[in-house]
């Protein structure tokens, strides 16, 4: 008697995705316009259409594995030529909404953070937290609290012991969520990918010092240059506002672990060499900071405007995440830009409670990297590294053993 494999519908999966923003789904009727249309896919692979049909199967699994969905940048061209309006566009997007929170620990955190109600609740619970750090510093200090005495120095109010406690503790746990859920991510991807099996049977899997050392600079070149990005046909626009964000974030962390080096470490531990800040605005780290800030702020404003633009022209779904992101990284450059103003006029009442909402902003935004649509930052660029190294295992370039050696196995 013929033996069938029976498909094992994830529900829970369907639901998860319909809620993110992917409730069109079950419209498509798999004519495969979208993948006429769609630039990744190919007459062997086609995308997204089959990714719609998994979804509405719940195969969870599948999607789990398919390492296209995270190469699709929301061009938006399937949905816009889609004759049932199944949106497969916004449905990839929910799909990866889902498999951030899927591949999050602790879930609680996604949850929250994915709420502009739990945004807005952990932005407050940081500040709060920021105000108790600095009131106990206060104490060891000696200087006055909220508003230390003289003109406005942040330095005072909470030096750097306790914000690098504070922040070195929080970069630590999103380095290890991160981690965990790549490792996860990995994994399903190269189970999905049709990667030729070891003679052990077992998918090849490569060492670190490979993925570093060949893999990483192209795929890192890719996204420094957005050059997918640029390639997508009704959202192209999006790249310039994504590019400018991205090389704010970057010009940003420079700058962070320049002070963190100089005045943390170099001055405040070692005594090597003198304070650093607060730097004067002609000071080239200053420039650059400065630079960052506005580039940030730009950047955020261009995809607002995109995004009001193609939601207005029903080419795109913007979800609740989504916009929620977008004010909580404008928040961060504002904020940034305000307490530098407020502490350059000396306005003690205003500068120290925009700088500890500054802090509480840049906290909430640093945690939310595992949990929300910033985790396209962790799962796309690992899928940009993967996608290179599979092209190279599927072609036999990559050095694996996947033949058995000779004399292995043999007693
Ligand atoms: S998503 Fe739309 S275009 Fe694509 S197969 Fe389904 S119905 Fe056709
Ligand atoms: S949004 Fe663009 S890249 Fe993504 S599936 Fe649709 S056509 Fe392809």
């Amino acid at each position: 008697m013929a033996e069938y494999n029976k498909l094992q519908p994830d529900l829970s999966f369907v639901r998860n995705v319909m809620e993110a923003g992917g409730d069109t789904v079950k419209r498509c009727y798999q004519c495969a316009t979208c993948s006429v249309v769609c630039p990744l896919s190919t007459p062997e692979n086609t995308f997204p259409r089959k990714e719609m049909l998994w979804t509405q199967w719940g195969l969870a699994d599948k999607v789990a594995g398919d390492v296209d969905v995270w190469l699709c940048h929301q061009c938006a061209d399937c949905t816009v030529y889609c004759p049932r309006d199944a949106r497969p566009g916004d449905v990839l997007g929910a799909i990866r909404a889902s498999a951030i929170r899927y591949y999050s620990r602790p879930k609680a955190l996604a949850d929250m953070l994915s709420k502009p109600g739990g945004v807005v609740g952990a932005i407050i619970a940081a500040a709060v937290f920021i105000l108790a750090v600095a009131a106990m510093w206060a104490q060891v200090t000696g200087e006055g609290f909220p508003f230390p005495e003289g003109v406005v120095v942040y330095d005072k109010f909470l030096s750097v012991i306790p914000i690098d406690a504070v922040f070195l503790s929080l970069v630590a746990f999103v380095l290890f969520v991160c981690y965990n859920g790549v490792i996860n991510f990995w994994g399903d991807i190269s189970k999905g990918a049709g990667l030729p099996l070891s003679y052990t049977g077992s998918v090849p899997t490569p060492s670190l010092g490979t993925l570093l050392g060949k893999y990483t600079w192209p795929a890192v070149s890719d996204i420094l240059s957005h050059a997918r990005f640029k390639k997508c046909g009704q959202t192209a626009e999006r790249a310039r506002g994504h590019l400018w964000l991205l090389w704010a974030f970057i010009i940003l962390f420079v700058v962070t672990n320049f002070v963190f080096v100089a005045e943390d470490l170099l001055y405040n531990a070692m005594h090597l060499i003198g304070p650093v800040t607060p730097m004067p605005l002609y000071h080239p780290v200053k420039l650059l900071a400065n630079f960052g800030a506005i580039l940030m702020i730009s950047g955020i404003w261009l995809i607002k405007t995109m995004r009001d633009k193609k939601t207005e022209e029903n080419v795109l779904k913007s979800s609740a995440q989504d916009w929620t992101l977008i004010w909580l990284i404008f928040a961060v450059g504002a904020t940034g830009i305000g307490s530098e103003v407020f502490r350059l006029i000396n306005v003690a009442q205003i500068a120290y409670p925009v700088y500890v909402f500054h802090l509480a902003c840049v906290f909430v935004l640093f945690l939310s990297l595992p949990y929300t649509k910033f985790g396209h930052l962790v799962y796309r660029s690992t899928a940009y590294v993967f996608q290179k190294w599979a092209e190279d295992v599927k072609a036999g370039r990559a050095g694996f053993g996947l033949e058995k050696p000779s004399g292995a196995g043999e007693h």
